[in-house]
């Protein structure tokens, strides 16, 4: 099926999608406004080449949604969107401040539509070119100019994910009998180990970049780095996908050998049918966008004026209790999560 701008936009149930080429840089922009219901349409700007313009509105729109169900139900006050600026390369120096200045004046001139904040292939930096054009920024202080990296807050709910999954499973949310898989060791992964490791977990690590995986695992002490391409069967209690999305799939769920699933990466099933194929086998799943969104609450509240840190650890330690409501919900409806989580989302949305 060939996919095209004419009937991605004809098939979408969203509210619209602002385009714009931009002809200095060769860039595509697609800002995807998804849902408004409970705010304005809130997401981050990823920056990638992608094989066709279609393909990127395809990612923007995908991701749109994504955030719709991600702001409710941590239950904050914004609606889903998400940007993609398609590069036709990885742009550095005043190209990129060039195209980042003229999208900024697209968001402004959107008058508080859309907001945005960091996301794949673009900076707390890059934020702050575009915050001096735009006050539709979240994580930068537009008077100090500070920036925040959204990536611990996330690794910190993906941790309380992690404990809220592994007491549902074993009955202690003690770490120190568990192995862990963390896969990708970037922004989310590398804290995550970290706090995994001094909670006690015995750690697995794994990353397309093994040599970053090696490093972490000397420094860290008493833990394995698996090649990227075998980590998958590597034996262990949690496996917690943070790189990249559609992991979960046909010919990985056969050979997973963990009891749980919690992890950052968006978008980790390849398929809807997936959610089955991890019930079927009986490894618990913790649906992506419940416990990958520590760092949207960080970035929301600070936002909305929320500046004590022990608040906003607060709302994302908050993850592991949502959690947990949803998996005690799922057992006594003998369901994968995943169904579970939606219904949560569709009664906040309806409220
Ligand atoms: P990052 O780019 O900082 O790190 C990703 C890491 O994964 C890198 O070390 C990279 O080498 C590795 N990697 C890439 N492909 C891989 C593969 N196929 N196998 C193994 N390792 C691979 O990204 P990040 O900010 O840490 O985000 C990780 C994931 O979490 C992404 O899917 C992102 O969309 C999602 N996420 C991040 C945040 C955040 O706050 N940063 C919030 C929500 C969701």
């Amino acid at each position: 099926m060939t996919v095209s701008l004419k009937s991605l936009i004809e098939e979408w149930e969203g509210i619209g999608v602002v385009m714009r080429y931009d002809r200095q840089t060769g860039t595509w922009i697609f800002i995807a406004l998804h849902d408004d219901t409970l705010g304005p349409p809130t997401g981050g700007t990823r920056m990638k080449v992608y094989p066709s313009p279609a393909l990127a509105l395809r990612d923007a729109m995908r991701l749109g949604a994504g955030m719709t169900r991600k702001w409710a139900a941590v239950d904050l006050h914004y609606g889903g969107g998400k940007a993609v600026l398609a590069v036709p390369r990885i742009l550095q120096g005043e190209e990129r401040v060039g195209l980042l200045t003229r999208y900024g004046r697209l968001i402004e001139s959107l008058r508080g539509t859309f907001g945005t904040g960091v996301d794949m292939g673009t900076t707390p930096d890059d934020m702050l070119v575009i915050s001096q054009v735009t006050s539709y920024v979240h994580g930068v202080d537009r008077e100090t100019g500070q920036t925040i990296d959204p990536g611990p807050f996330t690794a910190r709910g993906v941790f309380a994910g992690i404990r809220a999954a592994v007491k549902f499973a074993y009955g202690s949310e003690d770490m120190r009998d568990r192995v862990v898989h963390v896969q990708g060791l970037g922004d989310v992964g590398g804290p995550l180990a970290r706090m995994l490791k001094e909670g006690g977990a015995h750690l697995v690590l794994s990353d397309l970049d093994t040599r970053r995986a090696e490093s972490l695992a000397e420094e860290l002490g008493d833990t394995e780095a698996f090649e990227p391409h075998t980590a998958y069967a590597a034996p262990c209690d949690v496996y917690a996908p943070c790189a990249v999305g559609a992991t979960l799939n046909a010919e990985s769920i056969p050979e997973l050998k963990c009891r749980v699933v919690v992890g950052s990466a968006n978008n980790q099933l390849q398929e809807p049918e997936d959610a089955g194929r991890l019930f079927e086998r009986g490894i618990l799943y913790a649906p992506d966008y419940i416990v990958n969104a520590g760092g949207a609450i960080a970035l929301g509240l600070r936002s909305r004026g929320v500046t004590s840190q022990s608040e906003i650890h607060e709302r994302v330690d908050a993850i592991g209790a949502s959690l947990a409501e949803i998996l005690i919900e799922a057992s006594a409806a003998n369901e994968s999560p995943v169904y579970t989580a939606e219904r949560v989302v569709e009664r906040r949305l309806k409220r």
